[in-house]
């Protein structure tokens, strides 16, 4: 373990959840005092880990719970710096997200890009790559024209719902039956809340990068693919056995990850597309792309990448390499974990005086 020798000694926090554990281990890892902001019902599962030096108890991760004023406080006589998550995204607004008074590590206004579907299909354009195509529902086969082409399309809710709710359609009538069910759940309001874009068949892969504006290369330090449920599991049955077996609906409520490693010869363009997204972030987003993202899609049977999405900050997909990765084997002689490889640039950040630099 290094000891930090920086004057004032910082601690590093986050919400119990996600990639709590690898955040604080790889924290611990850098010297860092660690804090966990922890829903009471979950505090059992962290308080076995030794190296969580801190918990603060909240009652649920809604913003006036997880960032009450007293946590706040708290956070901010321990010099606490944040590092923000899926959790963060998913129960809090954006508007609350952005308002907490604890810096962050990495750049808290690229979430507002990542949250919102056309910011997010803006910025991924302008790093030339290739998304599916955005499909209205006007465009859905079936409408009173009849002419319009069968196709498969993805439906998704806005935000990190983790892939909850989302639906396949092939047609207006299929579209309207599933998205009917969501209504009468209280899932979606109207058309709005959903977001179709073409269903792009292939290999999903998840693209871990790490982007330092102090030495300004961009990391590949990790690729996974999830295991989603139903989706991945309708696969080991054979259509016969689907037809009657009453699976009519898929759904990709991501249930983990398990570990990828790419044919080398795809890996120059995948370090190419990390240096065109931060470069494109650069152009559109007030502090540009700082620290670790990850740009997620298929590859299709060509072995061409088609992006379906990026996340502006740490994934979950990363806790697979909580002792390291193959890629990040080949960068670091020392275990490097994406919570570790965040903790490192805090720590050089402030010896060299600019934590400016990475916090917002
Ligand atoms: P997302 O929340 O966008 O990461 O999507 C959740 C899951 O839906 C992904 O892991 C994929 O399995 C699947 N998915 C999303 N978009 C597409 C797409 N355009 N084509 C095929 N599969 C997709």
């Amino acid at each position: 373990m290094v000891v930090h020798n920086s004057p004032m000694m910082n601690a590093i926090g986050t919400l119990g959840s996600h990639c709590a554990l690898q955040v604080l281990r790889g924290a611990k890892d850098e010297g860092f005092k660690t804090i966990l902001v922890c829903e009471r019902r979950r505090e059992g599962l962290y308080r076995r880990f030794r190296f969580i030096d801190r918990l603060l108890l909240v009652e649920d991760y809604r913003f006036e719970h997880s960032f009450s004023e007293s946590v706040q406080n708290e956070l901010h006589d321990n010099n606490c710096i944040l590092v923000p998550h899926g959790t963060y995204i998913s129960s809090m607004s954006i508007e609350e997200i952005e308002s907490i008074r604890i810096p962050f590590f990495g750049n808290r206004w690229i979430l507002r890009w990542e949250a919102d579907r056309a910011l997010k299909e803006r910025l991924m354009l302008e790093a030339r790559l290739n998304v599916p195509k955005s499909i209205s529902i006007d465009e859905l086969n079936g409408s009173s024209d009849g002419s319009k082409e069968a196709r498969l399309v993805i439906a998704k809710l806005h935000g990190a719902a983790g892939g909850k709710g989302y639906f396949l359609a092939w047609d207006r009538e299929s579209f309207m039956t599933q998205y009917n069910k969501l209504l009468s759940k209280g899932m979606v309001k109207s058309i709005d809340d959903l977001y179709i874009q073409e269903y792009v068949l292939g290999v999903p892969v998840y693209l871990q990068y790490f982007y330092s504006p102090l030495n300004r290369e961009v990391e590949l330090l990790g690729i996974d693919r999830r295991y989603e449920s139903n989706v991945d599991a309708i696969g080991r049955i054979p259509a016969l056995q689907q037809e009657s077996s009453g699976v009519h609906e898929v759904s990709y409520n991501v249930i983990g990850n398990s570990p990828l490693v790419l044919r080398e010869s795809l890996l120059d363009e995948v370090y190419r597309m990390g240096e065109r997204f931060v470069s494109a972030a650069e152009r559109l987003v007030k502090r540009g792309m700082i620290g670790p993202f990850c740009i997620e899609g298929v590859y299709d049977q060509d072995g061409r990448f088609i992006a379906f999405e990026f996340s502006a900050r740490i994934v979950a997909g990363t806790n697979l390499y909580v002792n390291g990765s193959p890629y990040s084997y080949l960068l670091y002689d020392e275990p490097m974990s994406m919570g570790r490889r965040i903790a490192r640039e805090v720590r050089i950040a402030i010896d060299s005086n600019e934590l400016d630099k990475v916090v917002t």
